[in-house]
């Protein structure tokens, strides 16, 4: 039987036991996908437990994406610039068995805008991204293979911001939040990355009605669904795309390659993973 894991410190939240028993149930496989929890201190020693083949590879998230990032043996060429892998993949060697970490946020992220809003792209040229955190890098790094003109970077700690457009590849620009009103008129799609809109938080202040009136606004924060930044994007009568499908659609590039099938994101699992916000 193949297993796989999901593993942070803590754990319990993690919806992705759901997401990945939904597929190993739908599709038949003789499989487990396992959510444990590793303390720092231990996760060398758990990872070992994928190079001795009792595991066939699993997700990470917090704390450890960084982490891995340095203990794996190779690493995606496409995502290895975030600084960060939320995916490890047990592959043959010569010699045994090597672990391949790779960034499935960044896949994640563009397919579902392009689930969402088919042909958001087309055309695009400037993006507005809110925040500089983990989650940042691969929206960032995405949209500088989407657009073609600038994708703003604008974050409450300045410094961060500059350093993210420093270490990534594209046409960045760091720029602190009060920009948001002189950026917004030529800006065709809004992301907003940070933890605001958590819990009903809200942006104060942010000029929305700046925007094109064709421009899409999309938060990758998924609890609550609707987030007060969407919802006033909504009544502005601005596009919208909600960040529960950015966790679906991440999740298909490890599934694929732990259980040898491809999966879909469909309407079933979106209403049952729906069900759990
Ligand atoms: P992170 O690394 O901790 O970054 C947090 C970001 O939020 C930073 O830019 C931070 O700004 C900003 N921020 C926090 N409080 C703020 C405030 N009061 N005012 C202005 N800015 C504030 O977090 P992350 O890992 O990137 O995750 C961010 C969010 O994305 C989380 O809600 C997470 O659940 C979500 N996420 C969703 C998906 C998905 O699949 N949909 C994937 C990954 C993450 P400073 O730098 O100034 O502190």
């Amino acid at each position: 039987m193949k297993r796989a894991f999901v593993i942070g410190h803590p754990i319990k939240h993690s919806r992705s036991p759901l997401i990945h028993g939904h597929w190993l149930a739908e599709q038949g496989i003789d499989g487990s996908y396992e959510a444990i929890d590793v303390a720092p201190a231990d996760l060398p020693a758990f990872l070992d437990r994928i190079r001795s083949g009792e595991f066939v590879g699993g997700n990470v998230t917090v704390p450890h994406k960084e982490d891995v990032f340095r203990l794996v043996d190779f690493s995606d060429v496409d995502t290895v610039h975030l600084g960060a892998f939320n995916t490890l993949i047990g592959q043959p060697t010569q010699t045994g068995i090597g672990i391949y970490g790779t960034n499935t946020d960044l896949y994640g992220f563009l397919a579902n805008l392009d689930a969402g809003a088919p042909g958001w792209s087309d055309g695009l040229e400037n993006a507005i991204v809110l925040g500089a955190g983990g989650a940042a890098r691969a929206v960032a790094a995405a949209l500088s293979l989407r657009t073609t003109g600038n994708t703003y970077v604008l974050n409450r700690t300045i410094e961060r911001a500059e350093v993210l457009c420093a270490d990534l590849r594209g046409n960045l620009r760091p720029a602190a939040l009060d920009r948001f009103a002189e950026l917004a008129p030529s800006a065709g799609l809004v992301v907003n990355t940070t933890t605001i809109g958590m819990h009903g938080t809200r942006f104060e202040g942010l000029a929305l009605d700046h925007l094109p009136k064709s421009a899409l606004v999309t938060d990758i924060v998924y609890v609550p669904l609707e987030t007060p930044l969407l919802a006033d994007a909504r009544a502005l009568g601005l596009r919208t795309v909600d960040g529960l499908g950015m966790l679906l659609h991440q999740a298909v590039p490890g599934f694929e390659a732990w259980f040898g099938v491809r999966p879909e994101v469909t309407p079933a699992l979106r209403a049952k993973i729906e069900a759990t916000l």
